[in-house]
């Protein structure tokens, strides 16, 4: 016999800007809210921060520039890159604060590998410092929706099942939760079979030089598909990673596949130091936004509604401007977007899914938020440019 859910609902203090996922463009939105002026709650299901940045060991931080020496983060995705080496190595190049010896695999961009671990402590206390705060291990179940307005997010833990109000919701969990469960219209990706782990080799201990960085106790271990190159290992596992078959079906893959390398190595020459703890799928699930990036987009310099810039991690000469709109879908008046789940698809999509962009789409949607749950204004209703004149002050470039 099925039993129906009869537990009494625990109800949380309320929140300006509550922000769902504390990965890369959740911590970019809880720290920009809180610091201007809202109160902030950052809401994340693990008990670590990062996401697939440190939990997913994904521990390349994409390039800032564009290749040119032109560079078109700033902000918190600066600010970001610098705490990612502040406790731990980097191989950022000299022109970009690195040392001389470093070798940097981008050739020159501002760009670094760093310690997914030492970074995720790191995150702690950056997000801390802000103001705002943190609740862990807490699963965001679903949106408690009134028409389509959100007045909170329903979460479960290990108290039972509690309710967040909040006059303003960012969605950033990497696969849209928030916005799809809320009505919202989203469209799923798909992902190429993929696992990253970390190991060093006996070979490496070996041959360690005290001159040289800890970087080479880090390698990466690739399992699957490395792709965002479809063509790559045909015949592997499609997943969209939008249902939990799909999940349980890529994951249960991912890790034989990877551990079928593993056991080729002799049992006294490799350490695995660090397996992910979350499925890395590069494109789970994006929202249809006011406007859709489409990767046709590049070069464009009209500044419009642009609330951030960035280039192509794959092509250096590339720069996009990341418009306002497509953070939002206006039949939803207190939902943002931020991160991999934004309004972007193809090659937009690619552009805008990586480390850098979602710090500036987090940015964005964090001050956004504490400017609409100030005003008591509809996400689509905010004077955009008062919201630029803001980013800027924040140090966030709106043109190059
Ligand atoms: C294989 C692979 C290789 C990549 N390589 C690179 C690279 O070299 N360089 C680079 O810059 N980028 C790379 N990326 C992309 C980049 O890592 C991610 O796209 C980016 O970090 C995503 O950040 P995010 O904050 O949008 O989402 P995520 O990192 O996915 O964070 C989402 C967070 O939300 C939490 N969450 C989800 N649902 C809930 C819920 N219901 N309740 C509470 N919490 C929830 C999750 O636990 C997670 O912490 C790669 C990605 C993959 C998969």
């Amino acid at each position: 016999m099925l039993l129906c859910d009869n537990r009494q609902i625990i109800e949380k203090p309320s929140y300006d800007v509550v922000v769902v996922g504390g990965g890369i463009a959740g911590i970019s939105a809880a720290v920009a809210s809180a610091r201007n002026g809202a109160k902030t709650l950052l809401i994340e299901k693990q008990i670590n921060l990062g996401g697939l940045a440190t939990v997913g060991l994904i521990a390349w931080y994409e390039p800032l520039c564009d290749g040119k020496g032109k560079q078109l983060v700033f902000g918190i995705g600066e600010e970001l890159i610098k705490l990612s080496v502040k406790y731990g190595f980097d191989c950022l190049p000299p022109q970009w604060g690195g040392n001389p010896q470093n070798k940097n695999p981008s050739g020159g961009r501002y760009t670094t590998f760093y310690s997914p671990m030492t970074f995720s402590l790191a995150l702690d206390e950056y997000v801390r410092e802000s103001g705002a705060d943190i609740r862990f291990d807490t699963y965001a179940v679903y949106p408690v929706m009134q028409n389509k307005l959100c007045l909170g997010i329903m979460a479960e833990t290990v108290s039972g099942k509690e309710f967040y109000p909040a006059k303003v919701i960012i969605d950033a969990t990497g696969d849209a939760t928030v916005c799809h469960r809320a009505g919202m219209p989203t469209v799923d990706g798909q992902n190429k079979l993929v696992y990253v782990s970390h190991g060093f080799s006996k070979k490496e201990l070996e041959n360690y030089d005290s001159e040289k960085d800890l970087l080479s106790f880090r390698k990466w271990n690739w399992a699957g598909g490395n792709g965002f190159y479809a063509e790559e290992k045909d015949g592997l596992l499609d997943s969209s990673g939008t249902t939990s078959d799909s999940v349980n079906e890529f994951i249960k893959a991912a890790k034989k596949e990877a551990f079928s390398i593993i056991k080729t190595f002799g049992k006294n020459d490799y350490e695995l130091s660090s397996i992910p703890t979350m499925p890395q799928f590069r494109t789970i699930r994006h929202i249809v936004g006011e406007t859709t990036l489409d990767g046709t987009e590049s070069g464009k310099t009209d500044v419009g509604d642009c609330v951030g810039c960035f280039s192509d991690f794959r092509k250096p000469d590339t720069r996009y401007m990341l418009p306002y709109t497509t953070l939002y879908n206006k039949e939803y008046p207190n939902i943002l977007a931020a991160g991999s789940i934004i309004s972007a698809e193809g090659e937009g999509w690619q552009v805008t899914r990586v480390i850098p962009p979602c710090a500036v789409s987090g940015q964005a949607a964090g001050t956004a938020a504490a400017m609409c749950a100030k005003d008591s204004l509809a996400v689509s209703n905010l004077n955009v440019v008062a919201l630029q004149n803001q980013l800027k002050k924040d140090n966030v470039a709106l043109e190059f």
